[in-house]
């Protein structure tokens, strides 16, 4: 399918050319329809899928094509996501879509300071992206009207609710009008998303992608058996001299690891950053430019602080130890390979981290190819599997729910 096919403004598919997209991703295949017939819907799609475009060029469609509900200030349309770096991602790629069109963004997001904020809230806006806490602090404060808010989207709903944000999108979703679109995006679409989406949505669609889709096959994986932390170490500076690589993200467990696998890396003459909560945020921001400038070659994270990054060039993602959620996994691997390129990853797993990868080949259906580097070969054997893909093959198929009512606005 091309983008052409989706009767989307002529001035978006403009700059989705311009980015040089050639053809939708399947999430954007799928949810672009459903979003500009005025549909509520929820999602079920990683970061790396292609979610972002997903909804926002539907969005910027609809804000172009009619006129807003009435004059004044206020956002037309509210993002909320988890964290200040998914925000600033999809300000950016905002930005990049509204080349040819007149489209007035901000961001009210933590970490940063008020004084910008409060201007940007005195004024007319079409689309405002925030983060819960400091957008909540504002409405506490009477600055933010939504008199005009027609579109609510809540993207990446699974973190939110693991970050405890529960109340704060509860306080948030009851003071937006009734009468507007909800689209919620989620790495799952289970348990309590599930119900937080039956909650604030409006009979919503629900797109789920399949089992390959999500599963990255355009990624080669790999695991390497370890048999300790040092021998991950050893591991480690092998794979990141020998393997080509233009960048690389490695995952620790704890920022404590963060600090010293880059400790590490550095030593050896390997030079490594490292991003995670405790540092500044003037500190995060440099390393997000460097990486983003090329000037970085590994950075060494932990899932939060890696949470919405999108860097273009990782070739890698090693994982030094493995996430305790498969579907963290699949986020994690989700950095390499973006759209349409490919990409590696190679997990170290030492007995500790067994189990975990029992769940990764149990939810993703594949056993991962092992291997085996001469000189380094573990002195432990990885424990035998009893069944461990004893759901292989279960694939989500997209669950389109028939023809909805249309919501009247
Ligand atoms: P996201 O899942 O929104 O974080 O997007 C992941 C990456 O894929 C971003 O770098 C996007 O710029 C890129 N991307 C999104 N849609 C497409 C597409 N249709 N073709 C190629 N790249 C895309």
């Amino acid at each position: 399918m091309s983008f052409e096919k989706l009767n989307l403004d002529e001035r978006l598919l403009k700059a989705v050319a311009a980015c040089g997209f050639e053809k939708p991703t399947p999430i954007q295949e799928q949810a672009i329809p459903v979003i500009l017939d005025g549909e509520d819907l929820m999602g079920s799609a990683q970061t790396g899928t292609g979610k972002t475009a997903a909804f926002v060029l539907p969005i910027l469609h609809q804000l172009i094509n009619r006129p807003p509900v009435k004059k004044g200030i206020g956002p037309r349309c509210l993002v909320v996501g988890p964290t200040r770096e998914l925000a600033q991602q999809v300000e950016k790629d905002t930005t990049t879509f509204t080349k040819f069109i007149n489209i007035k963004q901000g961001s009210v997001v933590g970490g940063v300071s008020y004084g910008p904020q409060i201007q940007i809230l005195t004024r007319s806006l079409d689309v405002l992206i925030a983060t819960p806490g400091r957008l909540l602090d504002h409405m506490g404060q009477g600055r933010v009207d939504y008199s005009r808010l027609e579109f609510l989207v809540l993207d990446e709903a699974d973190r939110m609710l693991d970050m405890g944000f529960i109340g704060d999108i509860r306080k948030i979703v009851g003071a937006v009008p009734e009468a507007r679109q909800t689209l919620l995006f989620s790495a799952t679409l289970e348990g309590p998303v599930l119900r937080m989406a039956k909650t604030f949505l409006n009979e919503p669609e629900s797109i789920q992608l399949t089992t390959n889709q999500q599963n990255h096959d355009q990624i080669d994986q790999r695991i390497h058996w370890a048999d300790d932390v040092k021998h991950k170490h050893n591991l480690l500076r092998h794979y990141v001299a020998e393997e080509e690589l233009s960048q690389a993200l490695i995952f620790t467990a704890t920022k404590r690891g963060a600090d010293e696998l880059v400790n590490q890396l550095n030593r050896k003459g390997q030079k490594a950053a490292v991003m995670h909560g405790d540092l500044r945020q003037s500190a995060r921001k440099q390393t997000m430019d460097e990486m983003h400038h090329g000037r970085i070659k590994l950075l060494v994270a932990t899932d939060i602080a890696a949470r919405g990054l999108d860097f273009k060039n990782i070739s890698h993602v090693f994982n030094f130890d493995l996430p305790n959620s498969a579907e963290d996994y699949i986020h994690r691997i989700g950095r390499t390979g973006r759209a349409s390129a490919s990409g590696t990853a190679i997990s170290l797993v030492c007995r500790k981290d067994w189990d975990y990868l029992v769940s990764i080949e149990r939810l993703t259906g594949k056993k991962l190819k092992r291997d085996m580097i001469e000189g380094l070969e573990p002195i432990s054997k990885e424990p035998k599997i009893r069944s461990t893909l004893g759901n292989a093959g279960r694939s989500w198929k997209p669950s389109r729910r028939g023809s909805l009512k249309r919501r009247l606005r």
